[in-house]
């Protein structure tokens, strides 16, 4: 990415459906960088607490529980991977039970402990330096990124990218996608720890009108005027 042998960590947070994930992705890959989906780590531990039969609601009965199941993404850009106990959940952890009981999960201390210590050692062992994205990357997790990015879109635009993904287009399942998109932001907005926020030194990116190909520009050429003024 530049001339420094130092690893790079750009952290990119926002709301569901903001393109997060498939930015993050290609900007990891075009810069020869790792990658870390934390959001699918929160869906993992959901996965396995509900097909575990712990209730979710009860945050005590999900504190303790979370010490219970491996988790482990990994991190090429190219293919990445989520595993609980050994075994692929990619598919699941995307399905309506896991998504509607997520938000719950993630806001319990002892998960979160959990994940963001899996989070810095993945980050730790990328050997080039890592994009990471998620809720809280740049105001908990990595507080010291070289680059915090911040990606926002309007409601609808979110609720149409949404049901594109999943292939809907009836008009009743849309409005239901994006009443489940504002519940969510609402909850991960709320929560006492590490609530979603702009972190004050992040810079906000409105990708309403912008195609993902024309996010991605952007943010690398942030990434690049950030390691210029570093070695300049
Ligand atoms: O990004 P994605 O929509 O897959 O995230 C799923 C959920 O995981 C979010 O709604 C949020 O509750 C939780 N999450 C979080 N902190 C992160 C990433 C995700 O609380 N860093």
């Amino acid at each position: 990415m530049d001339n420094s042998s130092a690893p790079v960590v750009v952290v990119l947070d926002g709301p569901a459906g903001t393109g997060k994930s498939t930015v993050s992705r290609e900007i990891a890959s075009q810069l020869g960088l790792s990658f870390l989906d934390t959001g699918a780590m929160y869906r993992a531990m959901t996965y396995w607490l509900l097909t575990n039969g712990v209730e979710v609601d009860d945050a005590d009965a999900v504190a303790v529980a979370s010490a219970k199941p491996a988790i482990v993404s990994g991190t090429d850009a190219g293919t990445p991977t989520i595993t609980v106990d050994g075994v692929d959940v990619s598919t699941p952890i995307r399905e309506q039970p896991v998504t509607a009981a997520v938000s719950a999960v993630s806001a319990v201390p002892e998960v979160r402990d959990r994940l963001v210590e899996l989070q810095r050692e993945s980050a730790l062992a990328a050997p080039r330096g890592i994009v990471a994205e998620g809720r809280d990357m740049g105001t908990v997790v990595f507080p010291r990124a070289d680059l915090k990015v911040f990606l926002t879109a309007s409601a609808e635009t979110r609720a149409a990218r949404r049901a594109a993904q999943l292939g809907v287009t009836d008009e009743t399942e849309i409005a239901a996608i994006l009443t489940d998109i504002n519940r969510r932001d609402a909850a991960d907005s709320s929560r006492a720890t590490a609530p979603l926020r702009k972190a004050d030194d992040a810079v906000e990116v409105d990708t309403s009108e912008m195609s993902p190909d024309q996010v991605v520009a952007h943010i690398i050429g942030l990434v690049r005027d950030r390691a210029a003024a570093r070695l300049g």
